[in-house]
């Protein structure tokens, strides 16, 4: 078990005090509503690439394919093609169409407004229950599309947290999704926006190589932390 040494108190306070600066910053975060199928959908095609790439790939799936079902049941290569601009489109085809493929012989359909009545943990072990949905595209989900105050963190919101101090620099991608959205972390009315705004800081200043510190809205508020 991974702890933050901070006590809880007082990291909700600097978790507060990190938002307000990154909001002020960037300004607030707009929250995207598809549905739980659709949003899982577009997680798994914006694996390892940009949303703008993400993006075309998803408007291509949905134009060649009326619905979901259609490109379940279509030939892997049609997939691959309406997705290539995603990258990975071989990878991404396998995973879109097993998954669908999962939901389909678990329910009967493809719908998957039975997620409401789960729990998040609930949910969380059942879309990790397909080969390649992991645990921030079941975040994604869970934020996103149902709306519960539950943050995903992707390779941007782990470097930054990993900075600031609010997990240790040693925790995993998985540990961090449970010690962010524990009980003494990040304020669950918080989560979302402050994943989004992680993210932006992540793309813009608290880059992977190379920080920008010394311009950095989070100066005096940051450990700068070595990851
Ligand atoms: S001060 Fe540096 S390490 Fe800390 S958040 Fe800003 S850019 Fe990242």
């Amino acid at each position: 078990m991974v702890a933050t040494s901070a006590p809880p108190r007082s990291l909700r306070r600097r978790v507060r005090a990190l938002h307000r600066r990154l909001e002020d910053h960037y300004g607030s975060a707009k929250r995207r509503r598809i549905g739980p199928l659709d949003e899982l959908m577009l997680t798994i095609l914006s694996q390892n690439t940009n949303d703008a790439n993400r993006d075309r790939a998803y408007e291509s799936l949905r134009q060649r394919f009326p619905d979901w079902e259609s490109v379940r049941a279509a030939p892997r290569s049609a997939v691959e093609q309406a997705i290539k601009s995603a990258g990975l489109w071989k990878q991404k085809a396998r995973t879109l169409q097993e998954t669908l493929q999962a939901i389909y012989e678990e329910q009967g359909d493809l719908d998957l407004s039975h997620l409401k009545g789960m729990t998040d943990a609930e949910v969380i072990e059942y879309l990790t229950s397909f080969r390649g949905v992991g645990a921030k595209t079941a975040a994604c989900v869970l934020c996103f599309s149902m709306g519960r105050p539950y943050m995903p963190v992707d390779t941007h919101v782990h470097r930054v947290a990993r900075r600031l101090g609010l997990i240790p620099a040693g925790a995993s991608a998985d540990q961090a999704h449970g010690l962010l959205n524990g009980d003494s972390s990040v304020p669950p009315e918080l989560r979302f926006s402050f994943h989004i705004q992680l993210i932006r800081h992540g793309r813009a200043v608290c880059r992977a190589s190379r920080p920008a510190c010394d311009t950095c809205v989070l100066e005096g508020l940051c450990p700068k932390i070595a990851v």
